[in-house]
């Protein structure tokens, strides 16, 4: 395989990369028991994989000792955590002996809290030190954590109490955003009072973000810090089995009721630390940035366990990319000399629309790897992200993975795997996709299909919380034998994979099979569309007919429908030409930016009502928006 036309010395070479596929290939049992190695086990596993167990059967370990302890030796006073305060001014940085320290006060106040192996803690909290430190502090005494996105609603967050049965939730008095003061704890006071009976939370301990004064129930609430004051700053782990769960996650919901997703301890830690050293090129002294919320998969397995597992430093943003001004991410990335950026096309995009200017204004020559994870990135985006924030010298992975997987599937190595703009490219090694027909058969060479995995990987989730069943019906038994992403994706004539975006989004128009991927791609090749999404609605003669909805950049020019037809005919094919192409201000987002094409679905077929659970999108009112506009003649 051709290697990257990078200067930079990468960790692995294309003949590494092929000698570790083969290993990984030829003898998965010996291959996944060596890469166990990097954790440090309590008791050593006796199998990589076991058909009843799982992963590392008979393995004990304790995550935050994987995470701290066993660095404090060799990297002691290296930097574990940054955090950028959204002050530009304030900057906390904790070594890994702070940050053991740390979590060890938190672990022990738990412990006087009641809280004991196996409970679930919630953490709701801003991007502030103590989400990434609370986590880790239930990790070390075998507690489940279930971190809730700081932009839930009430009614999300009760769900996902009442779901998960957590007793201990800590949270904050209030989130800062921009000039914005968001308040947490009211919002999750609101939570605890919507359904009472159905919650076993007794505790909330508040962390003091800011001096704002909130209302303490005596009886449940607690603050944090003098808690703390008294709390040892060290504190005996518990060793807990590979199978045990680590935490509990939601999924973002784009798909209806989001899922608790549980992860064990050390099948998602081995592949937490392995993709994170193989995917961003780990390397001693990388300043590691990954921008999605804590809330999300992604914060935990790369804004937490694979950058500290690997003894990597992270860095924790608290604000938002465009406050005070545009420029905010890259002055975060000049200022801590970032070598590592993290992100979402959905970012991307928005950034895309600030102008090229205002990147320009940065010193951006420390990064050396970018990457993206989330939806399927245009080329367009790619390329910008590319060529301007990466000044064209950087590793770029697009990584495809889920919140069920645990870590990164399919992506480029950098040095190891050339890429293609726009392209997962290739399954990391010990990761084997198939893509299936409709009838369930695997489609060899360069085609199209079912994205399905073969065998197991160590990160896979366990199952859904309180829901085996749930786990069995929608991943394993759709496709016997294999498991089922319920993503599409084409594979081309050098093996690599791209993602054409879920099943359900496949628009079939006279035969022609469409991703809805493919139409917003060629949406974005119009420089006057800043975001698009394109779903499918029943039509008499061709099965499915193409509705486009398109959100104009400023200053839009009034034949933006001509020319979003344009873009779609010339750049897919006539077939696709859509039947109405509705131009609107935004669309329906999850809270972790994606489009909820389930409900541009129905509002596109003329529904009004029905629209089932709300609380996971961004912004509600825009339903109500979009369907004034698609009940408007034109
Ligand atoms: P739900 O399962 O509740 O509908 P969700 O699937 O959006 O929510 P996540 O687990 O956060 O929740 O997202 C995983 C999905 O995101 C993948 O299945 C895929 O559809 C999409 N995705 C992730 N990374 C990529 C990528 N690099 N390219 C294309 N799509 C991606
Ligand atoms: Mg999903």
């Amino acid at each position: 395989m051709p290697s990257s036309p990078h200067s930079h010395s990468f960790r692995l070479t294309p003949t590494d990369y092929n000698a570790l596929v083969e290993r990984a290939t030829a003898g998965p049992e010996l291959y996944w028991m060596r890469e166990s190695e990097r954790l440090s086990w309590n008791t050593v596993p006796t199998h990589a994989q076991s058909e009843q167990q799982g992963w590392f059967p008979g393995g004990t370990l304790n995550a935050s000792v994987n995470c701290l302890d066993r660095h404090l030796e060799t990297r002691g006073d290296q930097k574990a955590l940054i955090w950028q305060a959204e002050d530009a001014g304030r900057v906390l940085t904790f070594t890994y002996k702070t940050l053991h320290e740390h979590v060890c006060r938190i672990a022990n106040v738990l412990r006087q809290q009641g809280i004991q192996a196996g409970d679930r803690v919630a953490i709701h909290l801003p991007s502030v030190p103590e989400g990434l430190i609370a986590m880790l502090a239930c990790a070390r005494i075998g507690a489940i954590h279930v971190v809730l996105f700081g932009g839930f609603s009430p009614e999300a967050i009760a769900d996902r109490l009442a779901d998960s049965g957590a007793v201990l939730v800590i949270t904050a008095n209030v989130g800062r955003r921009g000039p914005k003061r968001i308040p947490f704890k009211a919002t999750l006071d609101a939570a605890l009072d919507l359904r009472p009976d159905t919650l076993a939370v007794n505790t909330v301990l508040v962390v003091g973000v800011t001096d704002d004064e909130i209302g303490m129930k005596p009886e449940r609430d607690r603050w944090l810090a003098p808690l703390l004051d008294k709390a040892a700053s060290d504190c005996a782990p518990q060793s807990m089995p590979a199978s045990a769960p680590l935490f509990l996650l939601y999924t973002s919901g784009s798909t209806g009721k989001p899922k608790g997703i549980v992860h064990g301890t050390g099948g998602y830690l081995v592949w937490a630390s392995y993709t994170h050293e193989l995917v961003f090129d780990h390397q001693d002294g990388d300043i590691f940035w990954c921008t999605a919320d804590i809330g999300w998969i992604t914060g935990h397995t790369y804004g937490v366990y694979g950058p500290l597992l690997n003894g990597g430093t992270v860095l924790l943003f608290e604000g938002m990319p465009s406050y005070p001004g545009p420029g905010r991410w890259w002055n975060v990335i000049q200022d801590h000399k970032v070598t590592t950026f993290y992100t979402s096309p959905t970012a991307i995009r928005a950034l895309m629309r600030e102008g090229d200017e205002v990147v320009q204004r940065y010193d951006l020559s420390s990064l050396r790897v970018l990457g993206t994870v989330g939806e399927p990135i245009s080329q367009e985006a790619w390329s910008w992200f590319n060529d301007h924030v990466g000044g064209g010298r950087c590793a770029f992975v697009d990584t495809w993975w889920q919140t069920e997987s645990g870590g990164i599937m399919i992506s480029p190595v950098p040095g190891a795997v050339r890429e293609k703009p726009a392209s997962a490219t290739l399954p990391l090694p010990g990761v084997h996709p198939v893509l299936l027909n409709e009838q369930g058969v695997p489609r060899e060479g360069a085609t199209e299909g079912v994205l399905c995995l073969k065998g197991s990987w160590p990160g896979r989730a366990l199952s859904i919380w309180n829901d085996d069943g749930l786990f069995e019906r929608t991943y394993l038994q759709p496709y016997a034998g294999y498991y089922f992403t319920g993503d599409g994706a084409r594979r081309d004539e050098d093996g690599y994979y791209w993602i054409t975006g879920r099943v359900d989004d496949v628009i079939n128009v006279s035969g022609h099979r469409i991703g809805s991927a493919e139409i917003e791609d060629a949406l974005a090749t119009e420089v006057t569309i800043a975001e698009s999404a394109a779903i499918g609605i029943p039509h008499d003669l061709k099965g499915q007919g193409i509705v486009v909805y398109v959100v104009p950049r400023d200053n839009a020019p009034d034949d933006l429908h001509v020319r979003a037809a344009k873009a779609i005919t010339s750049k897919v094919g006539r077939y696709a030409a859509p039947e109405r192409i509705h131009v609107v201000p935004d669309l329906p987002k999850t809270r972790s930016g994606k489009s909820v094409r389930r409900l541009l679905r129905k509002i596109a077929c003329g529904e009004t009502e029905g629209f089932g659970d709300l609380s996971t999108l961004a912004d509600p009112e825009i339903v109500e928006t979009l369907i004034r506009i698609i009940q408007t003649p034109a």
